[in-house]
């Protein structure tokens, strides 16, 4: 958007120059503000996780949950994880907020456990930072350790992005946590521009089909191609498939007919707190 702002900016004549700056101006200042807001936000218990199920198409089970980050401000409501995470990204709170994340998500999953629901993984999103602060490797075995979680049900999920702005020095990350036992998938496959040759090279246990070509999927051969040559590549390398974005019957037939290994969306459930979850976990084994 700011991108555009600048654009117009830069093309279009004096008055309106002066009128997008003040539009980026105002932009800058809300997040400023949400930047300072973010600061406090994990100390004043305003951040929480919710889990959306992820199915499997071979057994109709509910076989993972996906943590997503929630912030409910006092004053500015609800912000969405897409416009607080670039901030806690730049400007580091995501160390904090990311190890909150997943030390909490672990714990959820273990009280789910030892409350009686059959084991599933859990899925955390990790953020390129994260991904590249030397500490991750370390910090997943300790927060392993703290909750006696099974390594394997725990799975990290790396944008395109994160493993090809350095892929050698991603290869050896993801070996590190291949080795600690943790499974890692990429999120958002299909909108990056991955080089196919390193797909190979990292330790990847699945690929998450981006919802981007999920929506469409009943109307667009060309969405439908692009979701069937993922798949088939997947299998031909070893990996299994998500699709995320799932809101219909319709888009999961044709999932289920092109050999798709297990699907999310709000066709399923929206992500909702954690006894919501595990009500659906057992609603769905009546
Ligand atoms: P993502 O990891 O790709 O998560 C999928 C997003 O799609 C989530 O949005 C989810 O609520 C939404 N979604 C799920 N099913 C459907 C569906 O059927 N239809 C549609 N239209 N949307 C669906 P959300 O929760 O707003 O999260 C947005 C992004 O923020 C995430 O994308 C992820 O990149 C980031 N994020 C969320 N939580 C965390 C976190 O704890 N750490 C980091 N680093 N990033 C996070
Ligand atoms: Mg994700
Ligand atoms: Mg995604
Ligand atoms: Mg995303």
């Amino acid at each position: 958007c700011a991108d555009i702002a600048m654009y117009r900016a830069k093309h279009d004549g004096r008055n309106n120059f002066r009128f997008f700056t003040g539009e980026m101006q105002a932009q800058s200042v809300r997040a400023l503000q949400l930047e300072n807001a973010l600061r406090r936000a994990l100390e004043r218990e305003q951040l929480s996780l919710h889990y959306q199920p992820q199915v499997s198409l071979q057994t109709g089970r509910v076989i993972g949950a996906e943590a997503l980050l929630r912030w409910q401000h006092p004053e500015l409501g609800q912000v969405s994880p897409a416009e607080f995470i670039p901030l806690a990204e730049t400007s580091g709170l995501i160390l904090p907020i990311g190890e909150w994340v997943l030390r909490s998500a672990a714990l959820q999953l273990k009280a789910w456990m030892e409350a009686g629901m059959a084991p599933i993984t859990m899925s955390v999103n990790l953020s390129s930072v994260q991904f590249r602060h030397a500490d991750l490797p370390a910090l997943v075995s300790r927060i392993l350790d703290e909750t006696r979680l099974p390594p394997n049900l725990l799975e990290l999920e790396l944008t395109e992005g994160v493993a090809m702005v350095d892929p050698l020095g991603a290869i050896a990350v993801m070996n590190d946590l291949h080795d600690r036992g943790v499974r890692m998938s990429i999120d958002d496959f299909g909108t990056g521009y991955s080089s196919l040759s390193y797909l190979k090279k990292f330790r990847i246990y699945k690929l998450k089909i981006d919802q981007s070509f999920v929506r469409d999927i009943t109307d667009d051969p060309e969405d439908k191609a692009i979701v069937s040559a993922i798949i088939g590549m997947a299998a031909s390398l070893g990996l299994q498939t998500i699709a995320e974005g799932v809101e219909t019957a319709g888009q999961l037939d044709h999932l289920r007919a092109m050999g798709c290994d297990e699907v999310q969306g709000f066709h399923f459930s929206r992500p909702v707190p954690a006894d919501a979850f595990a009500a659906f976990v057992q609603a769905a084994l009546r």
